[in-house]
């Protein structure tokens, strides 16, 4: 139907020739709608003679549900004259009323006068399709179409089953981007892909390929069903349906509804993240209520239950407790910053792990306290002597090499009926026992810690007594010049006399510092020692009297004070008191320390370092405090056997200090090559049992007779 009239104006003679010949039912429509001429075979069509056709509205020779679908078409072809929509797909109207399919061709005829304004006229070609099918259900399937195409808020495609495009909505072209009028004329969209419409569609999706596959498959398979999703390239995802387009048991056609699911997409992804997100949140949640965020062990709550676990477990032939707690781990903290500290907690968890592979849990309690358990395990004491050994391997952290140690207790399951916090605790006093066998050890419980610690309870209550009965007495040893030959100093150790036995200082200062009896025990040491030794004070002003102070001394803050309300008491002069405090109290030094001791040294007091060299500090951190005097310890001196060996740290802890403009003693001298060897050092002052043991304050003068002696004897060699 296309084509020998197109762009010609057809003349009146022409036109009615083409009338006459045309087998089809032809209608010639005007402008307005009304009939403006038809043929023989249309007037056979509808049952209309063809004078009475003419002037009748062609609405009225369509079905009610169609008649809008020509105006629209006319309007179209008005707009563009060119185009050639293909068939539609119609019922039309028999004068008895009965209705028909038919397919319709419409083609513009343009006006005479050849101008655009000037309207033409539409050429409608009607061809009856009834033959084809029983008409009903068709036009019912049709009219269901023509419906769904208006109501949907889908983009929406129907082709017949030739593949051509019948029907679609205003949303199928907005959707895709198509012009308006692009899709008039018969247009096959598998056999020609490079038509315009199908580079249109194809170019805006980001997989053409399948795309095409999927059209290809469907062609093939009039009956099938198909779902898939367009991503395109713009962002938008879009979801494709295709279903045959059936009336009755016919395949009319297929039908293809497009919905843009970008928004719902995006939703959807926003809520993935967010649940992956959670998912994260509350894992990451998990992993710290159970484990230990520096080292990456479980933690105690884990433990516990691990413990509790296991206990409750009837198969286990053995269940052991390992509690360990590193040795003086606050001087590496205090001493070379947190940092460095909890470099060594990472280290010492990653050693733990190394020589516990069967743990069923390595926890960390806290702080520089760790714990082991084992289930069934064959070897917990090789496991426990591991540990111990394995700590001991240097390590560089903060670029100081140390040598960690720690203590280890180590309990086992005794009973089934055995509860966990009794087995814990067993641990924690085979620990405690451990430190105080010298730390760097294990032990295993024994019954008899309990009495240990039974004991150690009632020794503090003692202590208690002792104190407030004024049972702390004072030894004094003394301290000689080298370069003078005589003593110098008298040093005040207390002395703590239970039930007839000698409790020692190292057991029993500690002590007193932790329940903080040392302030009063202090203070009775050094009232006591001043009035005794006064005298012998007054006798030269360069004699001193040494006195041991504890860092919780030093934190009250009218320590100073006292004591110099102490020497005015008993007559002795500030200048002659030497206050010995180890390196530890500059630890966490704050303001009242530093206070206390420049108080006493403004004063005319001198400060001792004690027991240098034994703790972690360096000889280069002296220079910054505020001391006069080193205290080498005894374990250097200890070193010196024979007196020929070459001990090169003696030598440079004494030109350090005489640098720094320090004085230097030296502890723990027993042997004459001890002192010889120190002398030779220009070490300016020596103690030890050499000299005198320490005496009580009666015996002042069998110390001093002692000491002259073998100052004298040194002198003669
Ligand atoms: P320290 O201040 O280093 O005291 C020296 C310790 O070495 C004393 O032990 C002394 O008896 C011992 N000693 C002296 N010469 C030798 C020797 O040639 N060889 C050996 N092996 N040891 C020797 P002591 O009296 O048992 O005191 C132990 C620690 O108790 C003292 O060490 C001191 O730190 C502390 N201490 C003693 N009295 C007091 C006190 O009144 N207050 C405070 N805060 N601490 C005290
Ligand atoms: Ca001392
Ligand atoms: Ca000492």
């Amino acid at each position: 139907m296309n084509g020998p009239i197109e762009g010609k104006v057809l003349t009146a003679q022409a036109l009615e020739a083409v009338l006459d010949i045309s087998p089809d039912a032809l209608l010639v429509v005007a402008a307005d709608g009304t009939v403006a001429a038809a043929n023989a075979p249309a007037s056979r069509l509808f049952g209309i003679p063809e004078d009475n056709l003419a002037g009748l509205d062609h609405r009225s020779l369509l079905a009610g549900d169609f008649r809008e679908d020509i105006r629209k078409l006319f309007r179209r072809l008005l707009a563009r004259p060119d185009l050639h929509p293909a068939p539609v797909q119609t019922y039309c109207l028999h004068r008895t009323g009965t209705e028909f399919p038919a397919e319709l061709t419409a083609s513009f005829l343009p006006g005479a006068g050849r101008q655009r304004s000037d309207t033409g006229q539409l050429l409608l070609s009607v061809r009856s399709t009834a033959h084809h099918s029983s008409a009903a259900p068709r036009r019912e399937a049709m009219a269901l179409l023509a419906a769904t195409l208006e109501s949907t808020a889908d983009g929406i495609l129907v082709v017949d089953s030739d593949w051509n495009i019948t029907g679609y909505n205003e949303k199928f072209l907005a959707m895709w981007g198509i012009p308006e009028g692009l899709l008039e004329g018969p247009r096959d969209i598998t056999e020609n892909p490079q038509t315009e419409v199908m580079q249109l569609v194809l170019d805006q999706l980001h997989d053409p390929l399948q795309f095409m596959a999927r059209l290809g498959d469907l062609e093939s398979n009039p009956a099938a069903e198909s779902h898939d999703v367009l991503e395109f390239k713009d962002g938008r995802t879009i979801e494709r349906y295709s279903r045959p387009h059936r009336s009755g048991d016919e395949i009319l056609g297929r039908v293809w509804s497009f919905q843009d699911i970008t928004p719902r997409r995006q939703a959807q992804e926003r809520a993935n993240r967010a649940m992956a997100d959670l998912a994260a949140q509350t894992e990451k949640l998990r992993g710290m209520a159970f484990r230990d965020p520096l080292t990456g062990l479980a933690n105690r709550a884990v433990f516990n239950d691990a413990l509790a676990e296991a206990l409750r477990s009837p198969r286990l032939k053995s269940v052991d407790v390992l509690l360990l707690d590193l040795d003086d781990f606050k001087e590496v903290n205090d001493i070379l910053g947190h940092q460095a500290g909890d470099d060594m907690l990472i280290e010492v968890a990653r050693r733990l792990r190394g020589c516990a592979p069967t743990a069923d849990v390595v926890a960390r309690l806290g702080g520089d306290e760790f714990v082991v358990l084992l289930t069934a395990c064959p070897n917990a004491d090789e496991i426990a002597t591991c540990m111990v050994r394995c700590l001991r391997v240097p390590l560089t952290v903060g670029g100081t090499v140390l040598r960690p140690s720690l203590s280890l207790g180590l309990a086992s399951m005794t009973s089934e009926d055995q509860q966990a916090p009794e087995l814990l605790r067993r641990a924690d006093i085979a620990m405690y026992a451990a430190k105080a066998a010298g730390k760097n050890r294990f032990l295993r419980f024994q019954p008899d810690m309990m009495t240990e610690l039974v004991q150690r309870t009632a020794m503090e209550s003692g202590l208690l007594r002792a104190t407030e009965h004024g049972e702390i007495s004072v030894d004094f040893q003394p301290i000689v010049s080298c370069q003078r030959g005589q003593v110098v100093t008298f040093e005040a150790l207390a002395r703590w006399d239970r039930d007839g036995g000698r409790v020692p200082p190292s057991v029993f200062i500690p002590l007193a510092e932790r329940t903080g009896l040392i302030s009063g025990i202090g203070t009775e040491v050094t009232g006591r020692a001043m009035l005794r030794v006064a005298g012998w004070l007054a006798g030269d002003p360069s004699r001193s009297l040494a006195v041991n102070v504890s860092g919780v001394q030093l934190q009250e803050h009218d320590f100073a004070e006292q004591v110099l309300r102490l020497a005015e008491a008993s007559g002795v002069a500030p200048y002659q008191l030497v206050i010995e405090v180890t390196e530890s109290v500059f630890f966490d030094a704050d303001c009242s320390l530093v206070k206390q001791l420049s108080t006493l040294r403004e004063a005319g007091a001198r400060v001792a370092l004690d027991d240098f060299g034994t703790g972690y500090s360096s000889l280069g951190r002296l220079q910054e405090l505020p001391v006069d005097t080193v205290k080498i310890d005894k374990s250097f001196v200890s070193m010196i056997r024979t007196g020929r060996e070459r001990l090169p740290i003696l030598s440079s802890m004494i030109n350090m200090a005489h640098s720094l403009g320090l004085t230097v003693t030296a502890e723990g001298i027993e042997t004459i090559e001890q002192a010889n060897y120190l002398a030779a050092l220009e070490c300016d002052s020596m103690q030890g049992y050499l000299f005198s043991r320490p005496e009580p304050g009666h015996r002042l003068h069998v110390a001093l007779s002692q000491a002259d002696e073998v100052l004298r004897a040194l002198k003669e060699q």
